[in-house]
């Protein structure tokens, strides 16, 4: 059995922002040397997430806009969370947008389905964040 791990590092200029990783991740892979297998991928930290989707800048929209209704970054005083941060409305986004995501790995790559791609959701940037890529096989 062969493990692999490695920390991939974001910065976003904007507070909101939806990166498509796909690449990353694949590179992960190869260096790994890994066949068969499971790869986790999880955002280290509790204001951006790590999710599978489609990557079509329509869909991309229509997320902003479906958690901005749910949890609206402003008014900041809305949260009790925010009487000592800002981002009680980042910890909310991360939340439904999900921790984690766990991809099969098969003949030396990644198993999706047709339109799957691997997302890292970032809801409080502009500082330096990290996502755990964690890959376990032969
Ligand atoms: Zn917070």
């Amino acid at each position: 059995m062969k493990h692999y791990r490695k920390e991939l590092w974001f910065s976003t200029s904007s507070r909101r922002k939806l990166i498509n990783i796909t690449a990353d991740i694949n590179n992960c892979l190869k260096e790994s040397l890994i066949k068969e297998g499971l790869l986790l991928c999880n955002a280290m930290h509790i204001t951006s997430s790590v999710f599978i989707n489609d990557d079509e800048s329509g869909l991309h929209q229509d997320f902003e806009i479906w958690l901005e209704k749910l949890a609206p970054e402003k008014p900041y005083s809305r949260y009790h969370h925010n009487s000592f941060e800002d981002n009680a409305d980042a910890h909310l986004k991360r939340t439904i947008m999900g921790r984690e995501v766990v991809v099969a790995i098969t003949e030396g790559r990644l198993d999706f389905g047709p339109w799957e791609q691997i997302f890292y959701g970032e809801f409080d940037g502009k500082r330096k964040k990290r996502v755990l890529v964690k890959i376990t096989g032969t």
